[in-house]
């Protein structure tokens, strides 16, 4: 397995299949896409199916033992199946779906290899829910979940963005997961590093706080910074990774667009590397480089300022002058 020079082993990758997607969440980094829905067929600045399957060989060969397949929203490939087939027995498949496609379809997934999947729902109340995604499609999406463990996908992870606009419904959503054993909760850190907004943040520490005093149980996941809560049986897990050194420490992912860019790190444009037409060998090159440049987020391509904040690490400062590109340092 490949690590990078913090010594960050790299475990998974997570591989977006396209930008396209039929919510415009008003939280999501797409945000102002609109309704894209559609057509089903890959559009060509998309990797076709053989290119996602040439990497995930590739990355086999490194010791990779995770794929997540994300979006946009990925279900708006009808190659999905086929890419999931594809994939390398050895690498684990999962994905990250809005679920509004699972009916009727994710059979045909598991059939396929998916072995897990977490579909987004940030509220239990179609009304709430149409104004967090600009779709009238809750219905559509509990008929996902259900689809999903009538599948045999087992447990379904139900994704909750947590900031202002969804704060107020997390203990209904705790309380939906302890009522149904096939779900678990993940609670995610609203990111406003990539989404703006930053007013929309809440102190995530709150959330923590009011699982812990209703937990049975807490478990504390080293390898992944992850905390989670076993509340009335249901099991709730909390994502933080905003201004989280010990998150970053513990990231093991490098990513994929949509277009084809190795990506090391969720909250970095700058470190972006084409992997040219996509042939193993040119593959292998660009993947062991975005492994060896890659760099924690927090703590060291941002360090803190004294102020409580953030800024960028000077190291990692580029200055544009005269059209050329030079190092500040
Ligand atoms: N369309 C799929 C879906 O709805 O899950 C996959 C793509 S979505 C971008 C992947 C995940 O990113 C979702 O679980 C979503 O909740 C999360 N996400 C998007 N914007 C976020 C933000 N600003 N902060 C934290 N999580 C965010």
């Amino acid at each position: 397995m490949l690590s990078d020079s913090f010594g960050r082993e790299v475990s998974g990758v997570r591989v977006s299949l396209t930008d396209r997607c039929n919510f415009d969440c008003v939280y999501c980094h797409n945000e102002g896409l609109g309704d894209t829905r559609g057509p089903m067929d890959a559009r060509d600045h998309e990797m076709s199916a053989d290119d996602v399957v040439r990497f995930l060989e590739v990355v086999e060969e490194f010791g990779v033992e995770k794929v997540k397949l994300t979006g946009g929203e990925p279900m708006l490939r009808d190659d999905l199946e086929e890419i999931i087939e594809r994939t390398p027995d050895s690498i684990e498949v999962s994905m990250t779906t809005n679920g509004t496609f699972l009916p009727g379809r994710a059979e045909d997934l598991v059939d396929a290899g998916l072995e897990r999947v977490n579909v987004s729902q940030d509220a239990l109340d179609a009304e709430d829910f149409q104004a967090l995604t600009k779709s009238g499609a809750y219905e559509k999406v509990l008929e996902g979940v259900r689809a999903a463990v009538d599948a045999g996908l087992d447990p379904v992870k139900l994704n909750m963005v947590v900031f202002r606009k969804t704060a107020g419904y997390v203990p209904e959503m705790v309380d939906h997961v302890a009522e149904n054993d096939a779900l678990q909760l993940q609670l995610i850190e609203y990111m406003p590093e990539i989404a703006g907004h930053p007013e929309w943040a809440v102190d995530i520490d709150d959330v923590h706080g009011w699982l812990e005093e209703r937990a049975d149980r807490v478990e504390h996941r080293e390898m992944h910074d992850r905390r989670r809560y076993y509340v009335n049986g249901g099991m709730v897990e909390i994502v933080d990774p905003v201004g989280n050194e010990e998150f970053c420490a513990n990231c093991h992912r490098v990513r994929v667009t949509h277009e084809g860019y190795l990506k090391g790190c969720l909250n970095r444009n700058d470190d972006l590397r084409s992997m040219g037409e996509m042939s193993k060998a040119e593959i292998r090159e660009a993947f062991r480089e975005t492994v060896e440049n890659r760099v924690p987020y927090y703590g060291e391509y941002m360090v803190e300022n004294g102020d409580g904040g953030w800024e960028v690490n000077d190291d990692y400062v580029e200055v544009y002058a005269d059209g050329g590109t030079e190092s500040a340092d």
